[in-house]
């Protein structure tokens, strides 16, 4: 068998994987790009395209039903899968290879495609080959009955009671969207709270939402069984039988599971375990010349960190004698629930690790009490920032309502530039916005700063430097608390 030598080989053509590949072959370099399903990895073809596409529809409420919603996002889904096909397929120097990739060396793989099985020679070599849905075996539910981001928009049918298995942002943001399709939704969860990786202010203001919708919540509750006889089923929570009646669809969203076993990376001696494989922060894998990104390694669960890390990647493997930029960039999170929910930064714990709590105040500014909230009739929607005391820097921000996943970038763009807040006082916002709630937040930090300066310099030099306190129970402790923000007239 003849062995093809490339600079640039990348597995998988997902959102990770097409970005370096294209980014590659733009600068003149032979790359392959070995893909073993559908160009357009998760993204495209089962993840955000045809979920935003459904979610837009849902919203806009002018489709028939569920099942002719899921016909429309098929039809988009299949023309941009279409179009970044022929893209891929037309690039000058590069090489698309259809098959499955596994390493037979640091720098060899084997492809095995419909065709037969390639060898493959690459001096970089770039693994992007994502993630899938984790499993979750319901005894007595019936294969055509379970679905997951894989199935769900295949469903030639309306679903007349969908059980959503998970609290995640896959399970929210489905759950939303077929709620506001006139679908029956229940969502059953194992966890404590809904989308438990954000604030628990976040995950109240959504569950409560999502309730106002008719969304039934089982939180602390695990599923046992399917009864198909009687289209049940059955839950147990805190000891208590729940039955769930008429489910007629089971849509599992209970994790993901990284796409490792195919690639037999012990043959190129990289370094992974279940959480991932192990990079730095331009995605090198300790061995010379393999990079991962995206998905499958253990910092990216978003497509646009999987494109963040591909450019890192490109600018390594293209330009290794620029100086390096330091760890990876910020990644917001976007749950495009309604509300969105959308945060950046530092969570509680981790700034409970790091400062000590009376250096680090909270403001919170309530969506509703904007203007903009009130013309809007928004009932669940805020700003949390946290900042530390005087210097006003943001260590981290959550916004959940209307636009939070457009907002956020701005307090991306604070916290990474080191913008604090009493430069975002000075800005001026178009009223009557949401963003208004921006400089809201910065009226807070300059109500709870320049009348007691003494004292804000006082703590600040105080706590600086200070170890935070390590509670005996975990608990992180409490922040130093800002004073209650008046609300205004017009912004
Ligand atoms: C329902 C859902 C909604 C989502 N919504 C959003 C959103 O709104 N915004 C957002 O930022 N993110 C969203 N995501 C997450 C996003 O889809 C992923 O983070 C992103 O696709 C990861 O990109 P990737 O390049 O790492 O992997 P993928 O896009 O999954 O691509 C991996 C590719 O590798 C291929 N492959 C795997 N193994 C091999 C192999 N051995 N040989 C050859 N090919 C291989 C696969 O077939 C696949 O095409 C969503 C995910 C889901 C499931």
């Amino acid at each position: 068998m003849t062995t093809d030598s490339y600079q640039t080989i990348v597995i998988g053509a997902g959102s990770g994987g097409m970005t370096v590949a294209i980014g590659m072959a733009g600068l003149g370099r032979k790359v392959a790009l070995v893909e073993g399903g559908h160009i357009g990895g998760d993204c495209t073809n089962v993840g955000c395209v045809p979920s935003k596409t459904l979610i837009h529809l849902a919203n806009a409420g002018h489709v028939r039903d569920a099942a002719a919603a899921l016909a429309e996002v098929r039809a988009k889904r299949d023309s941009l899968r279409e179009r970044e096909t022929e893209e891929v397929e037309h690039m000058p120097n590069l090489d698309l290879i259809r098959g499955w990739a596994s390493f037979s060396g640091p720098n060899t793989l084997s492809v095995a495609g419909a065709g037969g099985t390639r060898r493959l020679q690459g001096q970089n070599i770039v693994i992007a080959t994502g993630s899938r849905p984790r499993e979750l075996s319901i005894p007595g539910l019936p294969a055509d009955r379970s679905l997951t981001n894989e199935t769900i928009f295949e469903l030639a049918a309306t679903p007349r009671h969908l059980a959503v298995i998970g609290a995640g942002v896959i399970a929210s943001e489905l759950a939303v969207a077929f709620s506001k399709l006139g679908v029956q939704v229940s969502m059953v969860s194992t966890g404590s709270r809904v989308l438990s990786s954000s604030l628990p202010e976040a995950s109240e203001a959504l569950a409560a939402a999502l309730e106002e919708r008719g969304i039934a919540i089982y939180l602390n509750t695990k599923v046992e069984r399917y009864d198909e006889s009687a289209q049940t089923l059955y839950l147990r929570r805190s000891d208590q039988p729940v039955a769930l009646d008429g489910v007629d669809y089971v849509l599992v969203a209970v994790g993901r599971t990284r796409n490792l076993e195919r690639l037999q990376l012990e043959q190129a001696g990289v370094r992974y375990d279940a959480g991932g494989i192990y990079t730095d922060s331009y995605g090198a894998t300790g061995v010379a010349g393999l990079f991962a990104i995206g998905d499958v390694t253990r910092t990216s669960v978003f497509t646009h960190s999987a494109n963040a890390q591909g450019r890192r990647a490109v600018q390594r493997i293209a330009f290794p004698y620029l100086p390096a930029r330091g760890p990876e960039p910020l990644f917001p999170s976007a749950t495009f629930a309604d509300p969105e929910v959308a945060q950046v930064g530092l969570l509680p714990p981790e700034i409970a690790r790091r400062y000590h709590p009376e250096l680090v105040r909270r403001y919170r500014v309530e969506l509703k009490d904007l203007d903009r909230g009130y013309t809007d009739g928004v009932r669940h929607g805020f700003i949390i920032v946290d900042a530390i005391r005087l210097s006003g820097r943001i260590l981290g921000a959550t916004i959940v309502g209307p636009r939070a996943s457009e907002m956020i970038s701005f307090f991306t763009l604070a916290i990474s530039q080191g913008i604090p807040l009493s430069k975002i006082y000075g800005l001026v916002y178009p009223y009557p916005t949401y963003s208004n709630g921006i400089l809201k937040v910065a009226d807070a930090y300059m109500r709870a700063t320049l009348p007691h300066l003494r004292q804000e310099l006082a703590a600040y030099l105080r706590y600086r430097l200070a170890r935070p306190p390590q509670p005996a129970n975990g608990a992180p402790a409490k922040r130093a608390a800002a004073p209650a923000a008046p609300v205004a007239g017009n912004e």
